[in-house]
Order: structure tokens, then sequence, then C-alpha cells
């Protein structure tokens, strides 16, 4: 599943090849993905310009010229291509694009989100209004992960797979977060001082910058939208390396399960 860096990725890329062009033709071949998409998309769609690209926690956000945004969700298995094939029976969304570019929606499990809505009220746009920090924000630091950590009775893990505490991090970047910070999965979020919170902060913001420049991890599900792969999985320090070794101390990397989600760290690196 797509966290934020493939997001991140995604979302520049797009805006690299379309930020001021026009949308031609919008074409669904469905009526549905998660959620029914907008009735009146093609009205509100066709002939806009898109203006400016953005993203909020896994969302990506095409502002159009006119006064509703679209927001996009890639869900489980969503990716977007330029040009190309078409992507067959799994391609429910096309954006003919000024310039020639074809835009594709490809989403085999259908979990992706097509949204409308209006640019002036996103804050508060049920999707994105209960959203915690974004982590690579200015704001984003130890002492505000302790005070959003206070009290929670909760693993660390999951604190931080909770999009109401911090958004766009998904199972992938809070295990490698956890390893370079040195902290145990296990721990309880809610005694977490604030200097392992200070360490954890630096360490989420290192690892979703550096995959971000990485151009994402490559996953079963996941491509970048201009079909280049980003290689980040090799840069994976535990992440899906059970009984491999730690490469701080050499002992094998464990795998536990935590609320249903593999996690991997290392026993003895962190505590
Ligand atoms: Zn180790």
């Amino acid at each position: 599943m797509p966290e934020l860096p493939e997001v991140e990725t995604t979302m520049r890329a797009l805006a690299a090849r379309l930020r001021g062009r026009r949308i031609l033709r919008f074409e669904r071949r469905v009526d549905r993905l998660r959620e029914p998409l907008p009735a009146d998309l093609e009205r509100k769609v066709n002939g806009r310009h898109m203006v400016d690209f953005a993203r909020r926690a896994k969302y990506i956000i095409i502002h159009l010229d006119q006064p509703e945004s679209l927001l996009l969700h890639l869900g489980m298995s969503g990716r977007l291509l330029f040009d190309g094939p078409s992507g067959g029976r799994h391609e429910h969304l096309t954006f003919h694009c000024e310039g020639g570019t074809v835009l594709r929606f490809v989403d085999p499990r259908r979990f992706g989100l097509l949204l409308l809505a209006r640019r002036e009220a996103l804050d508060r746009h049920p999707r994105l209004a209960g959203l915690g920090i974004e982590p690579l924000s200015p704001a984003f630091d130890g002492a505000l992960l302790h005070r959003r950590f206070a009290g929670r009775r909760c693993d660390v893990k999951a604190a931080l797979l909770d999009q109401r505490l911090v958004a766009g991090i998904g199972n992938i970047y809070a295990c490698e977060a956890l390893f370079r910070a040195g902290i145990s999965p296990r721990r309880r979020a809610g005694d977490l001082g604030p200097r392992r919170c200070a360490r954890l902060a630096r360490a989420i913001v290192t690892v979703l910058e550096e995959a971000i420049a990485a151009g994402g991890s490559s996953l079963r599900d996941y491509v970048g939208a201009d079909g280049r792969l980003g290689n980040f999985q090799n840069d994976f320090r535990v992440y899906g390396r059970e009984g491999e070794p730690c490469p701080r101390c050499g002992r094998p990397v464990r795998r536990i399960v935590q609320a249903g989600r593999s996690t991997f760290f290392c026993n003895r690196c962190q505590r």
C-alpha cells in the first residue's frame, strides 16, 4: 500500500507533467471505486485547467480553475500511469489532457477514491478534517510527538499508524523509523519521554525524506506515475527482512504481529 513517500513522489510527477494543463476529456468505466464517483464529475472536470497539485496525508489534491478540487486516494493497489498502453479492465478512470498526455487510474482492488471538494473548505472536508500533523511540516518535532503520545496506552508502533496523530505513515515507514530511533515497537506510546520522542521525530523525517529522494519504495502494488520504479526498498533496514542480520548488530531481525500487522525490528538495538 502506498505510504506518504510514494504518494508524494506520485504527486510531484503529476505536477511536473500536468501543472497548468487542461483536462480535455475525463472518462470513467465504473460508477464507483471504494465509494460512488461524483455524478457530475465530467461536467466539473472537462475543460478545466489543473492549476496546482498538493498532498495531504495519502491524498493527492488536484486544484482546478473552479471552486472544487479533486481529491484522489490510491487505496491499496491504485496506480496513476502516464500514457503507455491501456491498463486493461482495471483502468477505471482516464484523463485525456492537453498536450496529448493520457493519465490512467488503474486499480485492481478498487479501494481507491476520487472525490470533489470545495477548495476553500478542504481542511474541513470529512476525509481530511480528522487527520494528524504532516510529519514533513515545520511544526513536527519531538515535543509535538511527546504531547500527542501523552496518556496513550497503545504501543508506539500502533500510535505511529494512527492517522489522527501523524498523517501518512504506514507499516513500512513505522518499522524503519523505530529501528533508526532505536525504540522498541512494543513500548507504550505514552511512556516515551521527550528524548526518545525527539529521536523518533528525527528518524521519521529522515526516513521519509530519504524515501522520497529515492522515488519511494517499489512493492508489488506500487509503481511511480512515470513508470520509473522507486528503489527505497533496497534501503530497508528491518522491514521484510525477518531472519536477516540486523545492519547494526548482526543479530537476526525479528518479526512479530501487532494489531494484525507484521512488525520487523531488532530486539537488541531497539529498546
Ligand atoms: Zn541490532
